[in-house]
């Protein structure tokens, strides 16, 4: 028995159908029964495994990307060194193993973490292990300075709404009961701004996501760069523009039924990157890249062979199989995508273009 299903059996019964953000807001976050919020997901043994989790080049080349923007901005002598949703905080280890060489980087990096779990939190504190971290619950209280900031898988797990398009309009796909367990449902015809823009480009029987919580975040976030100065590097799976039902679970590396088991599952869905570089503006976005593309241009390849003069058998065919894991179209290459946002009057972040 759930805890999470009963408590969300009976608040349906109560209030009637909840939203889809509803559900993964709960799912996710619940204080005690959310699944960030009670276990560390991450690895082999964990529901899924992260680009940093399969090997240290990736937060490497990033943190050496975000020192490069740092130092294409003068380098500032005060810096917020930020990251939203760390996980196991791997990425940000190697960020700040990579740039230890970057003169002057650590002495003025203020690092600032946002994650809402005290599970992952507890787990970020040990791994990355530096006297100084300021834990924020959303971007809003990150604070008024240059910020460069990563943020990888992140904007995935923020909850979404999603809205069928039938005959009279755009109904909110809402999940109520049937026979008394969760089920997937219709609502009322709605008249949301946002979507009438979205009459052009679908059809009756589609499906469109909007993820205001993803919009809000990088508006804060795009204003802080357009402010004091800095860089932004968002990593994860979607594309510029989202149609179609991309909500999903995944529970032991597996896709399950997201209604299923409440809590027990990660729930994510497609970033839709067009939004989120509308909502950054006034800071400039660059064009969306391929990660794969990305982590080549930063120089994957060169760092893979120095990587793999020291290492032999299974550690070596490991290490192999990670970079091409991060790289290969096959694989995450272009699942993965990656945007950044930088100031107007700058250089975008090198592997990006605009
Ligand atoms: N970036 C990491 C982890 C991705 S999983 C990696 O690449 O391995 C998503 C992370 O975002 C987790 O740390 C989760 O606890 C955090 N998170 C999810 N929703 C959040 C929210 N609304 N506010 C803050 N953190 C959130």
């Amino acid at each position: 028995m759930s805890g999470l299903r009963d408590h969300l059996i009976a608040r349906i019964s109560e209030g009637g159908p909840i939203t889809l953000a509803d559900y993964m807001a709960a799912c996710l976050m619940h204080p005690e029964h959310g699944y960030y919020a009670t276990r560390d997901p991450f690895g082999a043994a964990g529901d899924f495994i992260t680009a940093p989790e399969i090997s240290q080049m990736f937060g490497e080349l990033i943190g050496l990307c975000l020192a490069q923007c740092w130092m294409d901005q003068g380098a500032p002598d005060a810096f917020a060194l930020a990251e939203a949703g760390p996980g196991r905080g791997t990425l940000m280890a190697d960020i700040l193993r990579a740039t230890r060489g970057v003169r002057g980087f650590h002495a003025a990096a203020q690092l600032h973490l946002i994650e809402t779990s005290p599970t992952l939190r507890a787990i970020q504190r040990d791994k990355i292990a530096r006297p100084d971290i300021a834990f924020h619950d959303r971007v809003d209280t990150l604070p008024e300075m240059p910020i460069y900031l990563v943020a990888n898988e992140f904007f995935d797990a923020l909850p979404i709404r999603q809205f069928e398009r039938t005959g009279e309009g755009w109904r909110e796909r809402l999940i109520g009961l049937q026979k008394g367990e969760l089920a997937f449902g219709l609502g009322a015809p709605t008249a949301l701004p946002g979507l009438t823009e979205r009459l052009d480009d679908t059809r009756p029987g589609d499906v469109i996501e909007t993820c205001a919580p993803a919009e809000a975040s990088v508006a804060v976030i795009g204003e802080r760069i357009h402010t004091h100065g800095g860089a932004a590097l968002i990593a994860d799976y979607g594309d510029w523009r989202s149609l179609g039902d991309t909500f999903q679970a995944l529970e032991g590396h597996a896709p399950a039924d997201p209604l299923a088991n409440p809590g027990k599952a990660d729930l994510t869905a497609h970033v839709d990157f067009e939004a989120l570089a509308k909502s950054a503006s006034p800071a400039a976005h660059t064009r969306l890249t391929a990660q794969g593309v990305f982590l080549e241009r930063l120089g994957i390849t060169q760092r893979a062979q120095a990587l793999a003069r020291s290492l032999s058998g299974a550690a070596l065919e490991n290490h192999i199989a990670a970079h091409r894991r991060l790289t290969d179209p096959a694989e995450m290459g272009t699942l993965f995508k990656v945007l950044g946002l930088y100031p107007r009057n700058a250089t975008p972040p090198p592997g990006l273009e605009t």
